[in-house]
C-alpha cells in the first residue's frame, strides 16, 4: 500500500471541483482499495495521542465563516474499533482510544470525499500529540509501519507550507511567496533523496521553514507518512501548486 501526505489547504475543496480535487479523486482511482484508511489531521492537534475508535464517527465542521452548503456535508464513512485496536498493540499504551466524543475533521473528509466519493472504506483518526517535538512524532509512526503489509492506507492532511497571515483569503490568484516556494522545494528536494534528518527538525531549517511553519500542526501530518515510507519506495508528487500565495497545496506519495 503506498503512503500518502495530502496538501488540504481551504476547506471549500470539500464541495469544488478544481485541478486539486480532480487529482485527489484520480489518487482514489490509482491506488489499490485499502483494506481501511489510518489519517493523521492537522486539525486534531491535542495534548494526547489518541485514535479515534468507534463504529460510526461524525462529520467534524471545524472551522467558522464558510457557507452553510460546507456545515451540510456529511462524509458518513465507518469507523473502525478494530484497526484502532491494531494501532494500540502498535503504539502502546500511552494511546488513547476514543469511543464517542471526536469523529473525522475537515481535514480528513475534505479530501478523503474525493479520493473515496462513496464513503465506503473505514477510517480512524490518529491525533497530533502537541507535547512532542518534531523529531518525536518522526520516531512514534515509525511503529505503524506494519499497517501498509496490512492493506491499511496511512495519510497525512496538512500543508508543506501554511502560512495563513500571508493567505490571499480573496481568493486571487497571486504569485507565490519566495520564502515559501524555497522551502517547498527544499523539502522535496530532501523527501525525494531519502534525506528526513533536516525534516525532523524542521524548526533548525531557518527563515524559510519559520514562514512554510509558523505553526507546527500542518507541517507535522508529513512526519508520518515519510516515518513509514521505505527505502526502495517510489516518490511522486501527484498534486502541486500553491494557493492563495501561502499554502502550498504539495501532495506527497510514497509507494
Ligand atoms: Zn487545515
Amino acid at each position: 500500500m503506498p503512503v500518502l501526505f495530502f496538501g488540504h489547504g481551504n476547506p471549500m475543496n470539500a464541495i469544488q471541483s478544481n485541478a486539486y480535487t480532480e487529482a485527489w479523486a484520480s489518487i482514489g482511482r490509482s491506488i489499490p482499495r485499502p483494506r481501511a484508511i489510518l489519517c493523521v489531521s492537522a486539525h486534531w492537534f491535542i495534548p494526547t495521542v489518541a485514535v479515534t475508535a468507534m463504529e460510526r464517527p461524525r462529520t467534524i465542521h471545524d472551522f467558522g465563516g464558510f457557507p452553510r452548503e460546507l456545515y451540510e456535508v456529511q462524509y458518513q464513512a465507518p469507523g473502525s474499533p478494530e484497526l484502532a485496536m491494531r494501532v494500540k498493540s502498535l503504539l502502546g499504551d500511552e494511546l488513547v482510544l476514543d469511543a464517542d466524543s471526536c469523529g473525522l475533521d475537515h481535514g480528513t473528509w475534505s479530501v478523503l470525499c474525493h479520493v473515496f466519493p462513496d464513503a465506503d472504506v473505514p477510517i480512524i483518526q490518529l491525533s497530533i500529540d502537541e507535547r512532542r517535538p518534531a523529531s518525536g512524532h518522526y520516531d512514534l509512526a515509525e511503529k505503524l509501519w506494519p499497517l501498509r503489509d496490512e492493506g491499511v492506507l496511512v495519510a497525512g492532511s496538512g500543508n508543506i507550507v501554511h502560512n495563513l497571515r500571508a493567505y490571499d483569503w480573496g481568493g486571487g490568484d497571486i504569485e507565490p511567496f519566495e520564502s515559501g516556494l524555497r522551502f517547498d522545494h527544499r523539502a522535496r528536494e530532501l523527501i525525494v533523496s531519502g534525506d528526513h534528518e533536516p525534516l525532523k527538525h524542521y524548526e533548525r531549517m531557518g527563515s524559510d521553514a519559520l514562514f512554510a511553519a509558523p505553526t507546527p500542526e500542518h507541517f507535522l501530518p508529513l512526519l508520518y507518512v515519510l516515518a513509514i515510507g521505505e527505502r526502495d519506495d517510489k516518490v511522486s508528487f501527484p498534486v502541486e501548486g500553491f494557493d492563495g500565495g501561502s499554502i502550498s497545496m504539495l501532495t506527497v506519495r510514497l509507494g
